[in-house]
C-alpha cells in the first residue's frame, strides 16, 4: 500500500491565514512585521526561493525587501549590507541565503542583530534554543515539527534517525525530537552502514542534498519519511528521497516539491512574527 502524503502545501496553506491575521492584529499596534532577504547572487543563493519568500510577504501583509548583491560582492559589502539592515527600523527580520565560498558566513551570522535573527542561527539564540527557549528557532526544522504533529503520531520513545547534520536543519531537528522524547541518532557524509541505521528509523529526516540518495530498501516499512531536499534534476525538482520506491515502503512520506518546502516558508513568516514581539 502507498505511503499517506504529508501535506505541507495544505498545512503551510493554514498557517499563512493565521500569519495574516497576527499580521493585522500588529498593525493595529502600528507594528509591521518587516523581511531582509540578503543573497549574493551565485549557484547555491537559490534566488526563485526568496523571490517567492517575497511573494508569500506580500499575500500575508509583510513588508519585504529583497537584497541581491553581484556575485563579486566580497566579504565587506555584505557586513555593510547587515549592519545598514540592523540599524533599519523597517526591517525587524533578516533571512541570509546561502553565501559562495568566498564569503565568510559564520562572520555574517556573528554580525546579524541577534533580535532580528529570524533564522534562530545567532549563536545567542542557538545557545538560548538548547536551554529551552523557544523565541528563535531555525524556521525549516520547526517546520519538520509541524509536519511530524500533522500525523497525529506520538514521538515519544520514537527511533528518530537525521541524515545530515547541518547547523540550520540537521541538527536542530535532532534537538526538537529529542525534546519529544524521541531516540535519535544522526547520521552523516563519514556515517559507516547507512542502511543498517537507516532501516532502524521509525522516523526518518533526510537532508543531505544528494538527489534520490533513500531508497525503499532503506527504509522501514511503516516509517514517517520527510524529504528534506530540494535538487534541481533536468529542469525538475526532486528530493532525497526516490519517491517512487520510498512511496511503497514508508507509512508516510513529504513529497517534493510540496512537503518542506512551503513549510519552510511558511515558519520564516511565523518566526517575523515573532520578532515583532
Ligand atoms: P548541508 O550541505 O549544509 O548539509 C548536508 C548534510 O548532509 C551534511 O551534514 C553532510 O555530512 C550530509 N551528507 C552529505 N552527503 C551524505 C551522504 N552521502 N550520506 C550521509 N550524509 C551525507 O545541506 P543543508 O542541510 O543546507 O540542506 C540539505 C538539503 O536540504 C539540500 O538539498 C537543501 O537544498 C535542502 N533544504 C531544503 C529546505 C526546504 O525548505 N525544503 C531548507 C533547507 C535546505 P557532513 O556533515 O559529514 O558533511
Amino acid at each position: 500500500m502507498a505511503a499517506r502524503i504529508i501535506d505541507g502545501s495544505a498545512i503551510a496553506k493554514e498557517l499563512q491565514q493565521k500569519i495574516k491575521a497576527d499580521v493585522a492584529k500588529l498593525k493595529e499596534q502600528n507594528k509591521t512585521p518587516g523581511l531582509a532577504i540578503v543573497l549574493v547572487n551565485s549557484p547555491v543563493a537559490r534566488t526563485n526561493i526568496a523571490e517567492l519568500k517575497k511573494r508569500m510577504c506580500d499575500s500575508v501583509g509583510i513588508y519585504c525587501e529583497v537584497h541581491t548583491l553581484n556575485s563579486l560582492s566580497g566579504q565587506a559589502n555584505v557586513m555593510a549590507l547587515v549592519e545598514k539592515l540592523n540599524a533599519d527600523p523597517k526591517i525587524t527580520g533578516i533571512n541570509i541565503h546561502p553565501m559562495p565560498n568566498h564569503i565568510d558566513y559564520r562572520a555574517v551570522v556573528h554580525a546579524i542583530d541577534p533580535l532580528k535573527d529570524v533564522e534562530g542561527i545567532h549563536p545567542m539564540n542557538l545557545g538560548n534554543f538548547l536551554i529551552g527557549d523557544k523565541q528563535y528557532i531555525p524556521f525549516t526544522p520547526r517546520g519538520i515539527m509541524k509536519l511530524l504533529e500533522s500525523t497525529g503520531i506520538e514521538l515519544k520513545g520514537k527511533r528518530a534517525v537525521i541524515v545530515g547534520r547541518s547547523q540550520h536543519v540537521g541538527l536542530p531537528v535532532g534537538f526538537l525530537l529529542l525534546e519529544q522524547h524521541a531516540t535519535v541518532s544522526f547520521a552523516h557524509s563519514r556515517s559507516w552502514y547507512l542502511e543498517q541505521l537507516t532501516c532502524q528509523a521509525d522516523v526518518l529526516i533526510v537532508a543531505t542534498g544528494h538527489p534520490e540518495m533513500i531508497t525503499g530498501s532503506m527504509v522501514k516499512p511503516g516509517a514517517i519519511v520527510i524529504d528534506v531536499g530540494t535538487n534541481l534534476v533536468g529542469g525538475h525538482l526532486v528530493g532525497d528521497v526516490e519517491h517512487d520506491s520510498v512511496n511503497q515502503v514508508a507509512g508516510w512520506i513529504t513529497p517534493v516539491p510540496g512537503g518542506v518546502g512551503p513549510m519552510t516558508v511558511a515558519m520564516l513568516l511565523n518566526n517575523l512574527i515573532g520578532c515583532c514581539d
